[in-house]
């Protein structure tokens, strides 16, 4: 029978995941990144190295990389895009495929970057690089820009992605037995793959259901988004245009809706395994797909990337064995309240130092911190903590000094994140000396790390249920930094009340009317910093030193890569998977 032995031809795999994301960011200095979601994938390879999970990544060159932000002198943002040295940084591999886009043949070649685990195991980054000579001009650019350009050229970089990344794989000798989609930007994998199961049948008559059902074993899928305009749509004439023949009309019409290419729709039909990022956003996920079966892993952190040297020295000190297994972690309760403050404050000093070297601003190491740093963007409502501003004032004058530091890029093409950004740097100027605020330019990994290390608070406060998972808090939370933050994405697991952390508000609201929500927010906010957290740092250190390692034991041990990719390996990798 022809289908038994298609089927032997797809068992026959070597134990291997191909994981597929159109970013990764695992250097700093690497700017193969924009935000949370390429921090995650960079993070989850690095577990996946530790563990010696046998894993190949693909994504594209981002020659161009995301861009460096500079503030002028209005506080408005401006960006700046140069080209990092990925010849040095990568070696180069000896392979070209093609792509078909508009009828067009584009050259595809790639590039390795191998992480290198613990023990020594490696995982190879590919990196799909268009800018080949033989290529048309405008496919040139194809691999330059992370999320740059218009409709049009995502869908272009997401054929690379999907279909040229499969078909250099084949050209590399791989055949994993699963193929993740961490995220919708790469599923046209699933056309490539059902290319193949096409050629390689004996019999073309083989029925999609049966075909869906072989795809399905291969792929599983991670969604990441809430946000319904976060979800990858292409009108069906530019996916006819674009893609031409190589889409099959059955899987055109399965995934069109109201005359739009769904590549979430895509990714959920072919994957045996679908998953949300935290136990809320699975709730929510649920709410927008309600036909397909979706569970949940929730994110974490590489604990090595994300605990600052000077934790590290005293986790080296207490904790056995917890770069290899921050599980242990939880073991955090043997580590003296004394050295772990005093080790705080040496990170708090590092970002202070920082924040003079940059700024040439001078804060105080004795002055209460809060850290708030991501995407300035409507949903994340930074400015939440201004609401009142003569109530924040009357805090920090009359029950502890507060500081404040910011950070964050706003989407070049969005104007009213960087009239964000402009604002909170009008504030400093406006709160000084009451409440002294810095806003740090240009924020990256590294930016990141010295922030969630160095401050004594971390604050977020997204509005709900908008926050997938998060995991800048999860990083403070390896620190000993606290979170005050809504009780939205992963927040819902790791806040137990005055022991984590702090929450803000109730997770569920029967309130409808933004501007309420936020009146109540920030009433709660002020509230909790004005009646609990402020006096608790001031009046007991000790007290919130044990906060601080509460944070760690509690929620260090569990949000972290090692106890999410063990989730994915009997989860979402499981050799069994039926839909
Ligand atoms: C961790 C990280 C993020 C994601 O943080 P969220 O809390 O999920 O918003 C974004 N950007 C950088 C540079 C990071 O390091």
């Amino acid at each position: 029978m022809a289908l038994r032995n298609t089927r032997q031809l797809l068992t026959v795999k070597k134990n291997q995941i191909a994981y597929f994301s159109m970013e990764i960011g695992f250097r700093s200095d690497i700017p193969t990144y924009s935000g949370g979601l390429g921090v995650l994938a960079g993070d989850t390879l690095k577990s996946f190295a530790d563990l010696g999970i046998d894993v190949v990544a693909v994504t594209l060159l981002n020659e161009k990389g995301y861009f460096k932000q500079n503030i002028d002198e209005w506080g408005y943002q401006r960006e700046e895009y140069t080209s990092w040295p990925f010849e040095k940084e990568l070696e180069k591999l000896d392979v070209t495929i093609n792509v078909f886009i508009e009828g067009r043949i584009v050259k595809v070649s790639a590039w390795r970057y191998n992480l290198v685990g613990v023990k020594g195991k490696k995982v190879s980054i590919i990196f799909l690089d268009t800018n080949l000579e033989d290529n048309h001009d405008d496919d040139r650019g194809l691999t330059s820009h992370l999320y740059g350009g218009d409709n049009l050229y995502r869908l272009r970089q997401e054929i690379v992605l999907g279909i040229g990344g499969i078909k250099i794989l084949r050209e590399l000798g791989y055949n994993p037995r699963k193929y993740h989609m961490n995220e919708g930007h790469a599923a046209f994998l699933i056309l490539e793959l059902y290319r193949e199961l096409h050629s390689l049948s004996d019999e073309k008559g083989v029925y999609e259901d049966e075909k869906k059902r072989i795809l399905q074993e291969l792929c599983s899928f991670t969604t990441h988004t809430p946000v319904a305009a976060g979800h990858d749509v292409f009108p069906n004439e530019m996916i006819e245009k674009q893609l031409g023949s190589v889409m099959p009309k059955y899987i055109l019409d399965l995934v069109t809706r109201d005359g739009k290419f769904n590549m979430t729709l895509l990714a959920l039909n072919y994957s045996s395994y679908v998953n949300a990022v935290a136990r809320k956003h699975q709730e929510v996920s649920k709410r927008m797909f309600p036909e397909f079966h979706i569970h949940y892993i929730t994110n974490g952190v590489h604990s090595t990337t994300w605990v600052s040297d000077r934790i590290a020295a005293v986790f080296d000190k207490h904790i056995i064995d917890w770069r290899v297994n921050p599980l242990e972690l939880r073991n955090s309760y043997k580590i003296p309240l004394e050295e772990l403050q005093s080790a705080h404050q040496k990170a708090k000093q590092d970002l202070f130092d920082y924040i003079k070297e940059t700024q040439g601003v001078e804060f105080d190491t004795n002055i209460f911190t809060i850290g708030f740093a991501r995407r300035a963007t409507g949903y994340k409502r930074a400015e939440l903590l201004f609401r009142n501003i003569d109530w924040l004032k009357h805090i920090s004058r009359t029950v502890g000094k507060i500081q404040l530091v910011f950070a964050g890029k706003a989407h070049p093409h969005d104007d009213n994140g960087k009239h964000i950004i402009q604002h909170i740097i009008n504030l400093s100027k406006e709160l000084s000396p009451t409440v002294d605020i810095v806003f740090l330019e240009n924020y990256n990994m590294d930016v990141s790390l010295k922030m969630v290390s160095g401050v004594d608070l971390w604050l977020n406060t997204p509005k709900r249920p908008l926050e997938a998972s998060g995991t800048s808090g999860m990083k403070a939370t390896h620190n000993g930094v606290p979170s005050l933050s809504i009780p939205d994405g992963w927040w819902v697991e790791g806040l137990i009340e005055g022991v984590t952390g702090w929450g803000i508000g109730q997770e569920i609201i029967t309130e409808h009317d933004d501007n309420k929500i936020d009146e109540m927010d920030a009433n709660d906010l002020y509230e909790k910093l004005e009646k609990q957290i402020v006096p608790l740092y001031y009046n007991d250190p000790m007290a919130y030193v044990t906060v601080m390692r509460n944070a760690i034991a509690i929620n260090a041990a569990y949000f972290n890569t090692h106890r999410m990719v063990n989730q994915y390996l009997v989860g979402a990798y499981a050799r069994n998977n039926k839909v």
